[in-house]
């Protein structure tokens, strides 16, 4: 919270967002740091891999200080008591887009001309609110149509203005002209304004001028398209899109300005020329071969791969609320991801978790944890995906990723030991984010 002086009625505004413990420090205009004191009945240790037993996690502000089973309370702490509960660190969704507004399965591109990039960033507010409260204190959002409303919606989360999870965005998508990111389907007499294309580039320099003026613009990753998308029109999920040339100026020129890449591709072609091209990650990865498979694990490259989202994707098909050449696209896609997922898993390859949170609706991402334990993960495997290993991906294991003296004190808890039945993540009664209480369900239900 900003800690200067605010005229009284800014104040009462301000406190009465905050928490209690922050309203007491702030109040005494002093830089005291507020403890907070979480009992946790079981507390998961995503790095060891265990459960341990009546835990006391101290917090100060918004990191964590200590974690053992004999912690004294500091006196004047605020003690959350979590020991019904099984407490584990906030989780990380490694592939959404929460700031493209309402979600909108249509396909249509006309919705993106309807409304202005202010309507679409107050459109997402909900999306990110959903997020948070299901546990996601971490997003890394992969990419908007209408560029850099994914900057505002980080912005805005970041100063507390709403709440949300932390985002790393993208800004925009990198895609070749009339590719996977492109925004297509209208006429091609049609041009569209600047931010509906403004991460279409064609040849290295131009992919390179993109990255620089994404850069510039205050993104934490860059997306690129490898290959061709299922909801797109006009695009291939079997085509390659960026040429090799293409994919490694994306990544030289990333790098240059400290910026990680992950590549959409479907493509068993796409998917190899992204990992030789160096990206961190590759999203999808749908028709990856043994051969992609061991070029990831030799590259240390994640596979981000969105195993759940099918069920949103069949289901919008039944109700007819997609267009029939985006369901032509998906026609058997599916299936092979998700035995392409438990190939990975056996392979012993780096996975990460993404859900591409849009497709489905906000907020049911921990349904992918039950398909990822169908598909050949242990519980544990699949949360360390949503934890540790999402953190490494994002280059913040430093601070994110699992509950640590020193890392943010995001936390969250659950009324069964997920470690039992993973779905027990996809009713998260308590989150807590940056050291602050977002959601408290009182009694077990
Ligand atoms: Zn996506």
């Amino acid at each position: 919270m900003n800690t200067r002086v605010l005229p009284g009625i800014v104040l009462w505004l301000c406190c009465a967002l905050a928490t209690a413990a922050q309203v007491s420090a702030t109040a005494a205009g002093t830089a005291t740091p507020h403890v907070t004191a979480i009992k946790a009945g079981r507390l998961l240790d995503v790095d060891a891999g265990k459960e341990l037993r009546n835990q006391v996690i101290l917090i100060s502000d918004n990191r964590i200080t200590a974690i053992g089973e004999a912690l004294a309370i500091p006196a004047g702490a605020t003690v959350i008591d979590l020991s019904a509960m099984t407490v584990l660190p906030g989780l990380i969704d490694c592939h959404t887009h929460l700031a493209d507004g309402a979600r909108d399965p249509s396909g249509d591109p006309l919705t993106y001309l309807k409304r202005t990039a202010a309507e679409v960033a107050l459109e997402s507010v909900p999306n990110a609110r959903l997020t948070l409260e299901s546990g996601f204190t971490t997003v890394r959002d992969v990419g908007v149509y209408r560029a850099l409303t994914d900057i505002a919606l980080r912005d805005a989360i970041a100063r507390g203005d709403i709440p949300g999870p932390r985002m790393y965005v993208a800004g925009a998508y990198v895609t070749i002209t009339g590719g996977a990111g492109a925004l297509t389907g209208a006429s091609p007499d049609i041009q569209l304004p600047w931010d509906l294309r403004y991460g279409q580039a064609d040849g290295p320099w131009q992919v390179r001028a993109v990255i620089r003026k994404l850069a510039n613009n205050g993104v934490d990753h860059i997306k690129i398209l490898s290959s061709g998308a299922v909801l797109e029109h006009g695009s291939n999920p079997n085509s390659q899109e960026f040429t090799m040339e293409e994919l490694r100026a994306a990544v030289e020129e990333a790098h240059a300005f400290g910026l990680r890449v992950e590549a959409h591709a479907h493509a068993t072609q796409g998917i190899k020329n992204a990992i030789l091209a160096g990206v961190a990650s590759v999203e999808h990865a749908t028709m990856i071969d043994d051969e992609g498979m061991a070029l990831a694990k030799q590259h240390g490259t994640y596979l981000d791969m969105d195993i759940y989202d099918e069920e949103c994707i069949e289901e919008d098909a039944r109700h007819g609320t997609i267009p029939a050449d985006f369901v032509q696209h998906d026609a058997a896609l599916g299936q092979i991801q998700r035995d392409n997922f438990h190939k990975a898993v056996a392979a012993g390859a780096k996975l990460s978790f993404g859900t591409d949170a849009g497709v489905c609706p906000y907020g049911v991402a921990a349904r992918q944890f039950a398909f990822m334990v169908q598909y050949g993960m242990t519980p544990l495997q699949a949360i360390q995906t949503a934890t540790k290993n999402a953190a490494d991906l994002l280059g913040h294991g430093d601070v994110l990723g699992s509950i640590k003296p020193g890392k943010y004190a995001d936390i969250i808890a659950v009324q069964t030991d997920p470690l039992q039945d993973v779905r027990a993540l996809e009713n998260v009664s308590f989150v807590m984010k940056d050291g602050k209480v977002y959601k408290q369900a009182d009694a077990p239900r």
